[in-house]
């Protein structure tokens, strides 16, 4: 069966594998971009998830070449480090922004749809650190974390309409994310993961695939780590 699949930030990285795996597997994608040129194969929206106006404008594109969506993975997320001290509040605000209120604007918009269907399947990708924390990255742990008691909040709010909400953890992928770090962050990272190196973004897109399959109609407000076992015991 064919469904309607949406995934914000599926132009690159996990989010690409993401939508690439839903694609394979027959399903009719959705990905967001907000410039240049975007990956051939799916039905390509510019939106940025951080201006209202443009959420509900995708959504209607989507509606009509698709079909309401019955699959979203809220992917799309930004880091601007610091530490506390030299951190913005602007930095700490687009961070929280994008990540926690944009992912806020997407799964309110699907919502309607997903009610009226009696079903739905939601995935919001978090991070290992949203649990672990993270020295420098105290604006992107906090909007991870918050995933978590928003999709628990919604998977309370929403459970007995047969719409499930869970949340992906990664630990850390091979994307332009973490292309970033320096080589000295990258070896103190790689000497704490008990796997021995970073994931591949198709090895995060299987446990996003399995959450919206048939398979896990009885999973919801769980989050799944998929880190190596750097994040063991949270
Ligand atoms: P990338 O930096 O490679 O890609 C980020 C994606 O998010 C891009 O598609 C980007 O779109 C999109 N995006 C950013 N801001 C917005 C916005 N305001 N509106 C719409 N789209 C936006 O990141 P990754 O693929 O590495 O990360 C994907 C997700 O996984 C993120 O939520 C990240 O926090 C999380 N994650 C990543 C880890 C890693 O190790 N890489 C580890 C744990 C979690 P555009 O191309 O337009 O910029």
């Amino acid at each position: 069966m064919s469904r309607s699949v949406l995934v914000t930030g599926g132009n690159r990285g996990i989010g690409l594998a993401i939508a690439r795996a839903f694609a394979d597997a027959g399903d009719k994608v959705a990905i967001t971009y907000r410039s240049g040129e975007p990956p051939a194969g799916f039905l390509a929206v510019r939106c940025d998830i951080t201006d209202s106006e443009q959420v509900e404008q995708a959504y209607k594109e989507i509606e009509e070449k698709h079909g309401p969506v019955e699959v979203l993975v809220a992917n799309a997320g930004i880091t601007k480090d610091q530490l506390l001290m030299r951190m913005s509040e602007e930095d700490f605000v687009s961070v929280l922004d994008t990540n926690l209120t944009g992912t806020f604007r997407v799964v309110k918009r699907a919502n309607r749809a997903m009610l009226r269907a009696k079903k739905g399947r939601v995935v919001l990708i978090s991070s290992v650190v949203g649990l672990l924390g993270s020295a420098g990255q105290a604006n992107y742990a906090a909007s991870k974390a918050g995933l978590v008691g928003f999709a628990r909040s919604l998977a309370r709010e929403l459970g007995s309409r047969n719409i499930t909400f869970n949340v992906v953890a990664p630990g850390f992928v091979h994307t332009d994310m973490t292309q970033a770090l320096t080589e000295e962050q990258r070896t103190s990272i790689l000497a704490q993961v008990p796997a021995g190196r970073y994931a591949q973004p198709e090895e995060i897109a299987a446990a996003v695939r399995f959450l919206a399959s048939d398979d896990a109609s009885y999973i919801t407000g769980a989050v799944i780590p998929v880190d190596g076992g750097l994040g063991m015991g949270h």
